[in-house]
């Protein structure tokens, strides 16, 4: 049975690469009808944060994905949160012990510092040196026992077999292969405080929770002969591995690091912005991956239906916020005007635009403001700036549409549109059109030259939503107040 797993550490809110590793091990299991499970790797207790683990299953269940087992729900290889597992991991830990793959280790922060600045300068990889090299059984005792009756705390080291090559098929990247020297010497697999380590914990857990496919960012690559040596040492069958290329920032070119500020990478920052958790889902899905075809648009089901794990690319994936303007774009324009009045109600509720407790009226006038520029958002949070018109003082006219009014029919056009407005018993888009058709009759003016001063002097802008429409939802007021002033 295909059982994959997404892990994370709750260090922080949902980033967009640990979202993606997630899709894809959803991706998985689905297709496959496999199962998808959520462990929580919280032994790195000084880097977790209140709330962590609440706020990546939170996002996680936006963006659409559920899970068969987890820490939430349970399952029968619980618990499902690392720091609970201690009465596992402390008798395996033990076992390694009684048969000499893994030792007490007493070497303090400073010694070990002092080691690897003594190994750069002499020009060596910073390396562990055996600390009971050369030693009897009783000498090595009797310095435990120095070490325990000065209060040392130990960490446990795990004895790296010395001249070995461990090697694994990548799911990914085909095959690699590691000299068992590479990995510095023997590692820590448990640390001064009692907790296991990382590369002790994810095998265990793994292992007992029949983890058949482990599919994860490529920056695990280095972790990987190290959890195969602990697989080796217990007598386990390491599971399948694929490591995900890295993602690239579009724009810079460099890897994408939390620490770049260019760029939104957190998945609640975008849903704060209104984006839509199926076009992220499908955005998401094409970073490092490609389904057959051009089509680049899917939603989660043929998602599912589609993933091959074997179109996973070997190259680096290229994060473009624009890309995701667009995929999000594709989907505004589809969904349901409820959800993007919704969306962008609230959007503008929050600029500070509209009044926090709308009014029936102010509702619907709301609905049909952001009707208008539904098709155009790429985000509904765009709504605000979009909609600058219908809030605030009108813009000053660029150089541009200032040309536009200098021909010499504008003027005649502007005042008999002008006399039309107040003439309109009921200002209705339907009406407003009727005034521009009179104004074509009267002035003899059309296309273009008709239309554009128009919708300069009302909107301030050359481009924009249906003009009937829009000066309707500006109102009478505002239109002759905009004309007087692009008179003056
Ligand atoms: N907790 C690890 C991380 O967040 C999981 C790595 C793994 O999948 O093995 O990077």
């Amino acid at each position: 049975e295909i059982r994959v797993r997404y892990a994370p550490s709750p260090t922080g809110h949902l980033h967009i690469g640990n979202a993606r590793t997630a899709l894809f091990n959803y991706l998985f299991a689905r297709h496959n009808k496999g199962k998808f499970i959520i462990r929580i790797e919280d032994t790195d207790t000084k880097r977790n944060i209140a709330g962590g683990e609440q706020s990546q299953l939170e996002n996680l269940t936006w963006l659409g994905m559920d899970w068969d087992e987890g820490p939430d729900i349970g399952g029968d290889y619980g618990p499902y949160r690392q720091s609970e597992r201690m009465s596992i991991y402390q008798p395996l830990i033990q076992q390694l012990i009684d048969e000499g793959k893994a030792y007490e280790s007493y070497k303090t922060e400073d010694e070990l510092e002092a080691e690897r600045e003594a190994q750069r300068a002499n020009n060596e990889m910073p390396h562990y040196v055996y600390e009971y090299a050369g030693m009897t059984d009783a000498e090595k005792a009797a310095k435990i026992a120095a070490a325990k009756a000065q209060g040392l705390q130990p960490v446990i080291r795990f004895h790296v077999p010395e001249g070995r090559t461990y090697q694994f098929n990548d799911l990914v990247k085909g095959k690699i292969s590691f000299e068992a020297e590479t990995v510095g010497g023997d590692f820590v697999i448990q640390k001064r405080d009692g907790m296991p380590t990382y590369n002790f914990a994810v095998v265990v857990d793994d292992h007992l929770m029949k983890i058949s496919h482990v599919l994860r960012g490529d920056d695990h690559i280095a972790n990987t002969p190290k959890q195969l040596m602990v697989y080796e040492a217990f007598g386990w069958e390491p599971p399948i591995f694929g490591h995900m290329t890295l993602i690239i920032n579009a724009a810079t070119g460099k890897k994408l690091s939390k620490r770049d500020e260019s760029v939104l990478q957190f998945i609640e920052q975008y849903r704060e912005l209104g984006y839509l958790p199926d076009a992220m889902f499908n955005f998401i899905a094409l970073l490092g991956w490609s389904p057959v075809g051009t089509n680049e648009v899917f939603n989660r089901k043929e998602l599912i239906k589609e993933f091959d794990e074997k179109r996973l690319s070997k190259s680096p994936a290229a994060f473009d916020a624009k890309k995701l303007e667009w995929v999000n774009n594709q989907y505004v324009k589809k969904a349901d005007s409820e959800t993007i009045t919704d969306l962008s109600l609230h959007a503008l509720i929050k600029a500070g635009k509209m009044p926090a407790d709308p009014q029936p009226n102010e509702i619907e006038w709301a609905r049909q403001l952001i009707a208008l520029y539904k098709d155009q958002m790429s985000y509904t949070a765009q709504i605000t700036e979009l909609s600058d018109l219908f809030f605030e003082e009108p813009e000053q006219l660029d150089e541009t549409a200032m040309q536009e009014l200098v021909d010499d029919s504008a003027l005649p056009v502007l005042q008999a549109f002008r006399a039309g407005v107040t003439q309109i018993t009921h200002f209705t888009s339907v009406q407003i059109m009727a005034a521009v058709k009179q104004v074509q009759k009267d002035t003899g003016v059309k296309g273009r030259k008709l239309y554009m001063p128009i919708r300069i002097a009302t909107t301030r802008s050359m481009h924009g939503p249906q003009l009937g429409e829009s000066l309707e939802l500006l109102g009478r007021d505002k239109t002759l107040k905009h004309i007087d002033q692009t008179l003056a």
